[in-house]
């Protein structure tokens, strides 16, 4: 099994990568933004209770996502692998993938970490809410967003640290260019 985490914070590009190197190895994408928002779409019980938290940019609580990643990984029993979009985004939900992991004897085997320069990220951001429509891309919100990434999500740095699996990879250049570093980094591993 193969399993990998992208990790950075918003409009760093990870779902664009994370849905080749999905394609590329075989994995399942599971990207929790995108579950989230089908969940909003659908209109169903989480749906309804998530809906404003993640329009202020602010988490979803972390019960919801460990139920929702333990029912994905639970529907995909046989798959080769994962590759974990948006997830996890704070300790607490890490140390939750982590048991998951130990349950079924696996690990992570990379958190592929994309890192760009503040201006770039909101310079992204602002533009993907123009052309996506995305509701929880406002100004203010994602000055919000990228204030709860630093406060709950950049603690995992050292978590995964430790765990000797964190890897940086930059995040500019072309498409193309990013995801043949990363292929370099997971290759590399065999
Ligand atoms: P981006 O790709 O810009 O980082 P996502 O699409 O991954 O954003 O997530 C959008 C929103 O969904 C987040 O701002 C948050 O409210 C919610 N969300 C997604 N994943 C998680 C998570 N692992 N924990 C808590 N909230 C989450």
């Amino acid at each position: 099994m193969l399993n990998l985490i992208f990790f950075g914070p918003p409009g760093v590009g990870k779902g664009t990568q994370a849905s080749k190197a999905a394609k590329h190895y075989n994995l399942i994408h599971v990207s929790t933004g995108d579950i989230l928002r089908e969940e909003i779409r659908l209109e169903t019980e989480l749906g309804i209770k998530v809906k404003d938290v993640i329009a202020s940019g602010e988490l979803v609580p972390d019960k919801y996502l460990i139920e929702l990643l333990e029912n994905t990984c639970e529907k995909h029993k046989g798959a080769q692998g994962f590759v974990f979009d948006g997830f996890p985004r704070t300790l607490r939900q890490a140390e939750a993938l982590e048991e998951m992991m130990e349950r079924t004897n696996c690990k992570v085997a990379k958190v592929i970490s994309l890192e760009v320069p503040a201006e770039e990220l909101v310079r992204r951001l602002v533009n993907r809410a123009i052309e996506q429509g995305r509701t929880d891309d406002t100004a203010d919100v994602i000055k919000n967003r990228l204030v709860v990434y630093q406060k709950h999500t950049e603690p995992l740095i050292d978590f995964y640290k430790k765990r000797d699996v964190f890897v940086v990879i930059p995040g500019e250049g072309t498409i193309d260019d990013i995801f043949a570093a990363i292929c370099n980094v997971i290759d590399n591993r065999y």
